[in-house]
């Protein structure tokens, strides 16, 4: 088995023009890389994701800031993805909240996909977040991390953004909603797949 390949340089371009993302993922990456330009901030493009996997959605993203900027490139797709609903909303998860992004909205259509759903028993759900590491050569390296749990209604608890409010991890009885953000953050898919990847990619630098 080829060994996976180690990042050795000292920057990384960040495959998102959403601003709130870069300076997290920089504090997360901070013992091994020391300059995060974004996508948006060296004006490349933004791809459709036309995957209908989160692996396939973050490499596409990936691969093509490192073709772009001639830089590595790390790239993430999340959502939350429901037994009872095929898996859905899944990659689709912020395409759910429609363009004015309201939550709301799609934690109703959870909430009702599952109530007509046959046997009502599909609240089984888990958080997932893949993370691709892109060269400009086309290697690719990616991870996946998931929070397991399940879908509860109504709706309970203001921290945090997207599903919280309707999911509930494995060995607690509040929503993510509800739940200090420092611990969520703790147990989260993003920081699980941020374990993988530097156990992966950044054991050397
Ligand atoms: P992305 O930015 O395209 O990866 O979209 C991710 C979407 O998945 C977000 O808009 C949220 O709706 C949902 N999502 C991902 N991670 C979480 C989480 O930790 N809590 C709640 N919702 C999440």
């Amino acid at each position: 088995m080829t060994q996976p390949r180690q990042f050795t340089g000292d920057t990384l371009v960040i495959a998102t023009h959403n601003k709130g993302k870069v300076p997290e993922i920089a504090a997360l990456l901070k013992d091994h890389v020391q300059n995060f330009p974004s996508a948006g901030e060296l004006g490349l493009g933004e791809p459709e994701e036309t995957e209908t996997t989160y692996i396939g959605n973050a490499v596409l993203k990936a691969r093509a800031a490192a073709l772009a900027s001639g830089l590595p490139a790390l790239a993430d797709d999340s959502g939350v993805s429901v037994e009872g609903l095929g898996g859905d909303p899944g990659v689709y998860s912020a395409r759910w909240a429609g363009p004015g992004k309201d939550f709301t909205v799609a934690m109703e259509r959870v909430r009702l996909g599952l109530e007509a759903s046959p046997d009502r028993k599909g609240d089984r759900a888990a958080f997932i977040c893949a993370l691709a590491l892109a060269w400009p050569d086309g290697h690719v390296e990616a991870v996946e991390g998931r929070l397991e749990g399940k879908v509860s209604f109504p709706a309970r608890g203001t921290n945090g953004f997207g599903y919280d409010p309707i999911f509930i991890a494995d060995g607690y009885d509040i929503t993510c909603g509800e739940m200090d953000p420092a611990l969520k953050h703790a147990i989260s898919h993003r920081s699980n797949a941020f374990a993988k990847l530097k156990a992966r990619c950044f054991t050397g630098s």
